[in-house]
């Protein structure tokens, strides 16, 4: 299975270890880890472990793995016991806040959260 990798990606660096992180879940499609500045009790990160930039680079070829990482964040709420809900979020481009150039959902919950956000 190819993976691309980009060098100087924080996440790729997250995926492979270089640099440390808090382990959530992972399979052979994604890596889930707690985010750093969490903004909720629950902040954890899913990302695919190829290098896919935003949403806004998602080709349909990758439908199945956009699907995954969904599946894997629902896994990890039922685990963390967000019966209660939660929050799945793909900040895209600069208008979406999106900071780091690695798609991530961010999986948000264990507390109520306001709409619309900011
Ligand atoms: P976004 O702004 O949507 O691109 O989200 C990027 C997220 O990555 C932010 O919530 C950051 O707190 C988080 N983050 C940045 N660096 C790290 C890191 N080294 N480990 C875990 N999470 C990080
Ligand atoms: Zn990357």
């Amino acid at each position: 299975m190819y993976t691309g990798h980009a060098m100087s990606c924080l996440f790729c660096k997250i995926v492979d270890g270089t640099i440390p992180s808090t382990p959530v879940y992972q399979d052979e499609l994604c890596y889930a880890f707690a985010d750093i500045n969490p903004q909720a009790p629950v902040h954890v990160l899913v990302v695919p472990r190829e290098h896919i930039v935003s949403m806004d680079e998602c080709k349909q070829s990758n439908c199945n793995l956009m699907g995954h990482l969904l599946w894997a964040a629902a896994e990890i709420a039922r685990a963390k016991g967000l019966g209660k809900g939660y929050r799945a979020v793909l900040n895209t481009g600069s208008d979406g806040g999106q900071s780091v150039e690695h798609l991530h959902v961010h999986l948000l919950g264990g507390r109520a959260l306001s709409w619309p956000p900011g």
